[in-house]
């Protein structure tokens, strides 16, 4: 992690000024992931939790698309610095497991997820935050709105996460557990 850091800074791609974090153009700050899930437990009670997903999926393609446009980023840096950036401000360990260009889809995992390790137990997938960065880092590599669902969570107990990033019209909507990722909640 710390080469990480220190090949970002000698890029000025991680810049500290006095008050202010920028890595890749965009101010970023330190916030607890207990935050995170606070908020989501939440929105929870509501059945507006996964607001987060989509927040972090419009999110995830802005801050990939102003990273493009400074740092001019190809496929193959957002393979190198996606998992780096996650596993840097310690949302866990990502690892591209398939990634099929002709289909536009990506199969990944998450493993020592922090966020599902706070969460505690659940029924449901809880990495709502990192499936929609994920996907928004992927909408941006292949230029079209993808969506992405988390098949397998620590949360529910399997061993690491995984998730699946394709579009949308891939997803077998007759599912009922990738329907109800994939909702919009009704505000
Ligand atoms: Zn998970």
């Amino acid at each position: 992690m710390l080469k990480t850091v220190t090949e970002l800074m000698l890029h000025h791609q991680l810049v500290f000024e006095e008050g202010r974090i920028n890595l890749f153009g965009m101010p970023i700050s330190m916030v607890s992931p207990y935050f995170v899930v606070e908020l989501q437990k939440e929105l929870e009670k509501k059945n507006l939790d996964n607001l987060i997903y989509f927040v972090a999926r419009n999110f995830g393609k802005h801050w990939f698309n102003s990273m493009g446009d400074s740092y001019g980023l190809k496929m193959k840096d957002v393979m190198k610095w996606g998992p780096n950036i996650i596993s840097l401000a310690g949302w866990g360990k990502v690892t591209v497991r398939k990634k099929k260009d002709s289909e536009k889809s990506l199969f990944v995992t998450l493993e020592k997820s922090v966020n599902s390790e706070i969460y505690g137990k659940s029924s449901k997938a809880v990495d709502h935050l990192f499936r929609g960065l994920v996907c928004g880092a992927w909408s941006y590599v292949y230029g079209e709105d993808l969506d992405a669902i988390e098949t397998k969570c620590r949360a529910k107990g399997d061993k690491i996460c995984e998730f699946v990033i394709m579009p949308k019209k891939n997803f077998d909507l007759t599912n009922a557990e990738i329907k109800r990722q994939l909702l919009l909640p009704n505000l």
